[in-house]
C-alpha cells in the first residue's frame, strides 16, 4: 500500500494517478492535548490496526488527481530523523577527494562517525520544495532510501531487525557544505525531504537491493543500488537502536552513492526508486 498525506493533511492511499482520501480512517486516533505524547507518530503506530479500515475506506473513497494534489511529508510527527554518513564506498572516495565535501575532515568510517540527527523541523514533503538559505555556499542534493519505523525498539538485534520497519520512502538528505557539525548544515528548514509517499514494508522484498537515480533537470547525478550500503538497512537499525530507543514513524535516511552535487534555485530534483515511485522537487531560494 502506497500511503501519503496531501493538501490540508488530508490521508490517502495512491491508487495509480488518482489518490483515495482515506482521512475520515484517522478519526479513530485520540484527540491529543498537552503534554503530546513522545512516543512516536500516532497514524504510523497505529497502522497495523488501522490497516482493513483503510483499505475498506479506499475502495469506496472520493479521488483526487495525484498530479492536482501537495504531496506532504509521509511521516507527520517523527522523533527523530536519524542520518547515516559516509555509507557507501564510492561516496567515501569522493568526499576524500573533494574538499569541497571533506572541509579538512578526516574520512573515517561510518563505525567511527557513528548516525547524525536532522532536526524535525527540516521536514518537508515532495510538493513542498527546498528553500536554499545560503545560495552562495554548496547546496548538495543527497538521495538516499528511507526506512520508516513502525515497532517501538531498543537495542533490536540484526535478525530482528525487519519487523520493526513500517515502510520505506524516498529521503533527501539536503545539505550545505562546510566546516560546521553535520546536524547544522543538514538541519536548515526543507531540508529533510520525504515522499512522494511511504511503501509499506511487505512491498519491498529486499531494502538491501533497491536501484536509485537521481537527476538535477533531468541529468543523472547518482545512480546506485542499496546493495553497496556499508551498514546495511538492518545493521543501520541495530546499530541505531543500540544508542537510542526508536519509535514509529522515526525516520533512518540510509547514507548516499557518489555523485552528489550542487543545486541552485530554479533546478528541479528528481528521484527514482524501484518499488516507491517517483520524487520531484522544486529548488529555490529562501
Ligand atoms: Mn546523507
Amino acid at each position: 500500500m502506497k500511503l501519503c498525506r496531501f493538501n490540508d493533511q488530508r490521508l490517502g492511499v495512491v491508487l495509480g494517478d488518482e489518490i483515495a482520501d482515506v482521512t475520515s480512517v484517522a478519526d479513530a486516533l485520540p484527540a491529543m492535548r498537552w503534554p503530546l505524547p513522545t512516543t512516536g507518530d500516532a497514524l504510523i503506530a497505529a497502522l497495523p490496526k488501522l490497516r482493513p479500515a483503510i483499505e475498506r475506506a479506499a475502495s469506496a473513497a472520493e479521488r483526487v488527481k495525484l498530479s492536482a494534489a501537495k504531496l506532504l511529508s509521509p511521516v507527520a510527527n517523527p522523533t527523530k530523523i536519524i542520518g547515516a554518513p559516509i555509507n557507501y564506498n564510492d561516496h567515501i572516495e569522493e568526499s576524500k577527494k573533494d574538499q569541497g565535501i571533506a572541509h579538512g575532515r578526516e574520512i573515517k568510517t561510518i563505525g567511527d562517525w557513528g548516525l547524525f540527527l536532522k532536526a524535525n523541523s527540516a521536514l518537508v514533503g515532495a510538493s513542498e520544495g527546498v528553500a536554499l538559505r545560503f545560495p552562495q555556499r554548496r547546496n548538495d542534493h543527497e538521495a538516499e532510501l528511507a526506512v520508516i519505523i513502525g515497532e517501538r525498539g531498543s537495542n533490536i538485534a540484526r535478525a530482528d531487525a525487519r519487523r520493526h520497519i513500517a515502510g520505506y520512502a524516498i529521503g533527501l538528505d539536503m545539505t550545505v557544505r562546510g566546516p560546521e557539525l553535520p546536524s547544522f548544515r543538514k538541519s536548515i528548514d526543507s531540508y529533510a525531504v520525504l515522499g512522494p509517499w511511504l511503501v509499506t514494508a511487505e512491498e519491498i522484498a529486499d531494502p538491501n537491493a533497491v536501484d536509485f537515480e537521481c537527476k538535477v533537470n533531468g541529468e543523472t547525478r547518482q545512480k546506485s543500488n542499496t546493495r553497496y550500503l556499508v551498514y546495511d538497512v538492518d545493521r543501520l537499525i541495530e546499530y541505531a537502536s543500540s544508542f537510542y530507543t526508536l519509535h514509529p514513524g522515526d525516520i533512518i535516511m540510509t547514507g548516499t552513492p557518489a555523485g552528489v552535487g550542487p543545486v541552485k534555485p530554479g533546478d528541479t530534483l528528481t528521484v527514482d526508486m524501484a518499488g516507491i515511485g517517483h520524487l520531484s522537487v522544486a529548488i529555490r531560494a529562501a
